[in-house]
């Protein structure tokens, strides 16, 4: 009970501390020092340790200096008087002027000399430091025999003299430091403002950057190392940033274009029909023919395209399950022999495999790559499509004998909206998208796609699966 109240009383009289702390340390959290003034700030504090510590240190060692001096020249002196007139002490010899007192014990450490019933014999370092610093004497400890007997001597001898010739230079030091700083603050504030002085630079010109002036770059020559390196890693940065942006708009522009084509030819038939299609039933049913082709065109690119949005924003999700390759491998033989009949098809799966991932979205995978093949194959070509097993992967391929893709494009199909040359024409069809997509899925499932092409003779694509064992 007690014990609480008394906790409550401390509480409630510490409490307006509590609050003046609180009330500075968030004071200091809100200030906001430069970082030039914080490194001044530190070599500031290094500064005055430093100076602390030499004039400590020199004034210490002066002392002891002093202390062996006076050793050598008096206490020795001294202490062979004390001997020769021991246990009689008649102030026969002279002793130095500074001593004080002194005392003599015997071997069990007992006062003998002038007899003191408290008094202990002491050696202990603290005890010395203690005399000198509080006392202002100095006590010296010592032994000697006499009538076969061992005997401890302290003698306190006066200090005052050698504490003020050591705090005399403790205080000359300190001058000094003060000096040295006047010199120092400007030097250091100087110093730091200069080594900040790029940061700064980079501030300014980071602030300026917009989508306007994109291609901003901070100047790299000049600054410190390390300033330089975050100099050229933040340039590094802005040049992927630009070049994601220009990709962002080119594609924009490009799709654009993609959907602006089939909107004309839609115009185009809609005009005619409001002239003189109305009655006429040949031009109705073209017009209707073309408009519902293209609407179709249309909504194909629109969902290409939103399927790359998807991914991009990280919103594509996969319904991944367990599946034997062969459901779909033999689906997709059956369907392609189904819908195409001009070209020479061989299906061939030496093996079978499990696989984790979405059926949907592989089958449209394999699809866009057997497909392209169909577009690009002239009539009675052959097309190939094999599945095996090889090292971690389950590889389907689809070989070609069509019109193959040159070396220069060979990295650049998988671009979105990309068409080689050869291939960009409105009867083949087609905007550029299906190979991204397809990239897409693959990557979605840890796989890999890989293309072999000759210009003139045919193109070979891998689907890389991994696989479950
Ligand atoms: P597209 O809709 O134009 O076919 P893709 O992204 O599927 O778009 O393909 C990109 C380009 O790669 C095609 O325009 C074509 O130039 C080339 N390509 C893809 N597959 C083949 C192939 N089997 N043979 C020749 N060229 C091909």
């Amino acid at each position: 009970m007690i014990k609480r109240i008394l906790n409550s009383l401390l509480n409630i009289l510490l409490y307006p501390f509590k609050l003046i702390l609180r009330f500075v340390i968030r004071l200091l959290k809100r200030l906001k020092f430069s970082i030039a003034f914080k490194i001044s700030a530190s070599y500031l504090l290094i500064y005055i340790i430093i100076i602390l510590i030499v004039a400590v240190s020199t004034s210490a060692g002066c002392m002891v200096f002093e202390f062996q001096k006076f050793e050598r020249n008096t206490i020795n002196q001294d202490v062979e008087n004390i001997k020769r007139e021991f246990p009689d002490f008649k102030g026969n010899t002279s002793m130095s002027s500074s001593i004080k007192s002194f005392e003599i014990y015997d071997d069990s450490l007992n006062s003998v000399y002038p007899y003191n019933n408290d008094k202990r014999y002491s050696d202990n370092i603290i005890v010395v430091l203690e005399n000198l610093l509080y006392n202002r004497e100095y006590v010296y400890s010592t032994d000697f025999e006499a009538n076969n007997r061992d005997y401890y001597l302290n003698i306190s001898y006066d200090a005052e003299l050698m504490i003020n010739d050591a705090f005399k230079i403790i205080v000359l030091v300190l001058v000094s430091g003060a000096v040295g700083l006047l010199i120092f603050v400007p030097i250091i504030s100087n110093t730091s403002y200069r080594l900040i002085g790029p940061i700064k630079n980079m501030t300014e010109i980071t602030k300026t950057i917009t989508v306007n002036n994109i291609n901003t770059r901070l100047d790299v020559k000049g600054t410190q190392d390390e300033l330089k390196e975050l100099s050229q890693t933040f340039n590094e940065m802005m040049d992927r940033i630009e070049q994601g942006y220009k990709f962002q708009q080119q594609f924009v522009s490009d799709a654009s274009h993609e959907l602006r084509t089939p909107i004309a030819v839609i115009k185009g038939y809609v005009n005619m029909l409001d002239r003189w299609g109305k009655n006429d039933k040949a031009v109705l049913e073209e017009s209707i023919g073309a408009i519902k082709n293209e609407t179709d065109n249309m909504q194909d690119l629109i969902e290409k395209l939103l399927f790359i949005a998807r991914s991009d924003k990280g919103n594509l999700a996969y319904s991944k399950e367990d599946f034997k390759i062969s459901t779909i491998l033999y689906e997709i033989e059956k369907e392609t022999k189904m819908i195409d009949v001009n070209h020479k098809l061989y299906f061939k799966f030496y093996d079978d495999a499990n696989i984790y991932g979405d059926i949907k979205r592989i089958k449209q995978a394999i699809r866009i790559i057997i497909d392209n093949s169909i577009k690009y194959t002239p009539a009675s070509g052959y097309i190939m499509v094999s599945g095996f097993l090889q090292d971690d992967y389950y590889i389907i391929k689809i070989e070609d004998t069509g019109i193959g893709i040159e070396k220069k494009d060979l990295n650049k199909i998988f671009d979105r909206l990309y068409r080689a040359e050869q291939s960009r024409s409105r009867e083949i069809g087609g905007h550029g998208l299906g190979l991204s997509i397809a990239k897409i899925i693959v990557l979605g499932h840890k796989g890999k796609i890989r293309v072999k092409s000759t210009i003139g003779k045919g193109s070979e694509f891998s689907i890389m699966l991994p696989y479950i064992n």
